[in-house]
């Protein structure tokens, strides 16, 4: 038997709930020409959208990284206000604007993708196979030094990524050859805070030692409607592209099969 005053409130608060939305959609929609915001997200030392952006702690102005430590080789004054920034040691009075650099790529379409592409042109230009550089590093960078280490390695100062390692419940059970079940237990903890350097390589990593898999088991991580995600792609690269519109922190779904 249902609960009259129970339903009574359910129904009460789908109402309320659909007179939110319909507020919400009600809503006018503000729409702003990308030009109109130019200004505050164009770096006035090279005329492109902030790379890398890089504020000056002094006077709050931003620009690329690379155009700003460029510029301050023969100055040590703000290229737009003139300010002094450090006496001896300008770049000492810069920092790193991830937030900025956020915003940059959610206004501006594709321009992460783009970026990313010109910088693999780039490469092969020059001959760099980087990948085969990346996986080089995994094999070098212990992967305590990313996440046990409280200080001293070379991520502490990192943007950091709040994320939730999931299984992937889709998935039938896991069966050894002999055709028994294998159980293989839950993370003890599933979310984690790490580097946005982080790569998908790192997190398998992780994923093996902490349950324990034999080599023989095969991993694949995904993320929303992005399956099999890249070793060598990394947290910033996954959160950009299929998170930017979600709520922290980013879930990764973990499938073990017997490969
Ligand atoms: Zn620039
Ligand atoms: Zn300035």
């Amino acid at each position: 038997m249902q609960c009259l005053m129970c339903c009574l409130s359910c129904t009460y608060l789908k109402k309320a709930k659909s007179r939110v939305r319909s507020e919400r959609n009600m809503e006018p929609v503000l729409k702003i020409r990308i030009r109109n915001l130019n200004p505050h997200i164009v770096c006035s030392l090279c005329a492109g959208y902030f790379m890398d952006a890089t504020t000056i702690r002094e006077c709050l102005h931003t620009f690329c990284k690379s155009c700003i430590v460029k510029y301050l080789q023969s100055s040590k004054n703000c290229p737009q206000c003139g300010i002094k920034i450090h006496e001896t040691q300008p770049l000492s009075g810069l920092k790193a604007d991830n937030v900025m650099q956020d915003i940059v790529y959610k206004l501006v379409t594709n321009l992460f993708e783009n970026e990313e592409k010109r910088k693999e042109e780039f490469c092969k230009s020059r001959g760099i196979n980087v990948a085969k550089e990346l996986n080089e590093a995994d094999q070098n960078v212990p992967l305590t030094s990313v996440y046990d280490s409280p200080t001293g390695h070379h991520y502490s100062n990192d943007e950091l990524v709040s994320l939730c390692l999931e299984r992937d419940s889709l998935l039938l059970p896991l069966q050894n050859i002999n055709g028994q079940p294998v159980h293989i237990p839950p993370l003890d903890r599933k979310f984690i805070r790490c580097s946005t350097r982080t790569r998908i390589a790192h997190v398998k990593k992780l994923l093996r030692k902490k349950l324990v898999l034999s080599q023989s088991l095969k991993l694949t991580i995904s993320c929303s409607e992005a399956s099999g995600l890249d070793d060598n792609w990394n947290l910033k690269q996954i959160w950009l592209q299929h998170w930017l519109d979600k709520d922290p922190p980013l879930i990764l779904y973990y499938a073990i099969s017997s490969s």
